[in-house]
């Protein structure tokens, strides 16, 4: 056996720097309570938007489509692994996005790293958001092409790099976040859309934390800035708001024909399991049939963002449901998230460097459709009780 002694050193190195991340064991289905450890507690952190992932309605769909389809598709899609039901879901993402038409992928993570390569290569050029999420990255390093990174947020940024560097690329493309996750700012898409047109590029939106949340019955972010037929890719998971897992991309029907030969994969790896599949579908329908649970996220939100402020709390400059609290200190952001999980019973993640800058740590909230009144006042008083106790204001 060779010598793995650097493993252990490895994670020594991440447990002394504070960055060994502890993973929790839920015990119970995802839900506006979970339980962790034999305790109930209060779930304030997960993506789960509209409560989907434990929706009866959905766990019957899968259920049904597992009895009519079995548990796995069997092969990858190009050789025998295309069931009826993934051609169903790509033609209702491609109708509820508003898109000619789509491809589904078995994550989101997946998505960026199979499409972003077969749109540009090592002849091309991206533009890429400073803010954008890694499996964004990991695509652009997959397609060799020359990437230049603009500043979050800022259009004339980009617009500078496009005029200097467009011309060293045959194709290209500019590729964004559309709601940032550490933050919860929006994207200003209609602007890159603008400049883009200008440069002979396509445009490419990560809208994993913008379905079910904006747009209309929560269709995303390209629905929200009304800009269905000006953006040549939308991308999506099916993991956040829609409950299950998967990832798709919507655009014209030559780029979806195009990925269909090209994207690894969908070339090489097994498809979605036909279940997945179905809960997905349903949760589009129950999505399209009324926006309820969308009105029911936002005034959620807009509840505990309000609360947050009245108390003193600093949030980010948020647009969205996230609500990113900044407490600063790296150390009393990670003392408040014990505090509130040991002595209130709230689950709430801290994120501090390195995925936000140093001085910037916060716990990120994450209200949803399934919370009651009374367990966001519970947030907002746990908050408040281990803002005092840790002295943080
Ligand atoms: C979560 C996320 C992904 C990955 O989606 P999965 O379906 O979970 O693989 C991709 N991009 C962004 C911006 C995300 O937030």
């Amino acid at each position: 056996m060779t010598d793995l002694s650097w493993v252990n050193e490895e994670i020594e190195t991440l447990k002394n720097d504070g960055r060994y991340i502890p993973i929790r064991i839920l015990e119970s289905p995802q839900g506006s309570h979970v339980k962790i450890e034999g305790k109930e507690v209060l779930n304030m952190c997960s993506n789960n938007y509209l409560g989907l992932a434990n929706n009866p309605e959905v766990k019957k769909a899968v259920i049904d489509a597992i009895g009519q389809y079995g548990m796995g598709a069997g092969a990858v899609r190009s050789i025998a692994g295309t069931m009826e039901i993934h051609n169903k879901l790509e033609e209702k993402v491609a109708s509820f996005k508003h898109m000619e038409s789509s491809l589904v992928y078995q994550g989101g993570l997946l998505a960026n790293l199979g499409t972003i390569p077969v749109l540009v290569g090592k002849e091309d050029v991206i533009f890429s958001e400073e803010l954008n999420h890694a499996s964004i990255i990991d695509g652009m390093r997959l397609s060799s092409a020359k990437k230049y990174v603009y500043n979050h947020m800022s259009v004339e940024d980009l617009e500078r790099k496009m005029k200097e560097h467009r011309k060293e690329g045959k194709r290209s493309l500019v590729v964004t976040d559309g709601v940032f996750s550490m933050d919860g700012d929006i994207a200003p898409v209609k602007e890159i859309q603008e400049v883009k047109d200008r440069y002979d590029t396509m445009f490419y939106v990560d809208d994993a934390h913008g379905e079910g949340v904006l747009g209309k019955n929560g269709r995303g972010i390209v629905d929200h800035f009304g800009l269905q037929g000006k953006v040549e890719v939308e991308m999506g998971t099916f993991s956040k708001a829609l409950g299950s897992m998967g990832g798709f991309v919507a655009g014209s029907e030559k780029l979806i024909d195009l990925l269909k030969q090209r994207a690894r994969p969908f070339l090489f790896s097994s498809a979605l399991n036909p279940g997945d599949a179905a809960g997905v579908l349903k949760s589009i329908e129950i999505m399209e049939r009324d926006d309820s649970l969308v009105k029911k996220l936002w005034d959620n939100a807009n509840y505990l963002q309000k609360g947050f402020r009245d108390l003193g709390f600093k949030l980010t400059s948020t647009k969205t449901p996230i609500t990113p609290v900044v407490i600063g200190d790296e150390k009393k952001t990670l003392e408040l998230s014990s505090y509130l999980y040991r002595n209130e019973g709230v689950f709430a993640s801290p994120i501090v460097f390195p995925t936000v800058a140093k001085g910037l740590a916060r716990i990120r909230v994450m209200p949803s459709a399934i919370h009651s009144k009374e367990d966001l006042k519970k947030t907002l008083e746990a908050f408040e009780k281990g803002a005092k106790a840790l002295k943080i204001h």
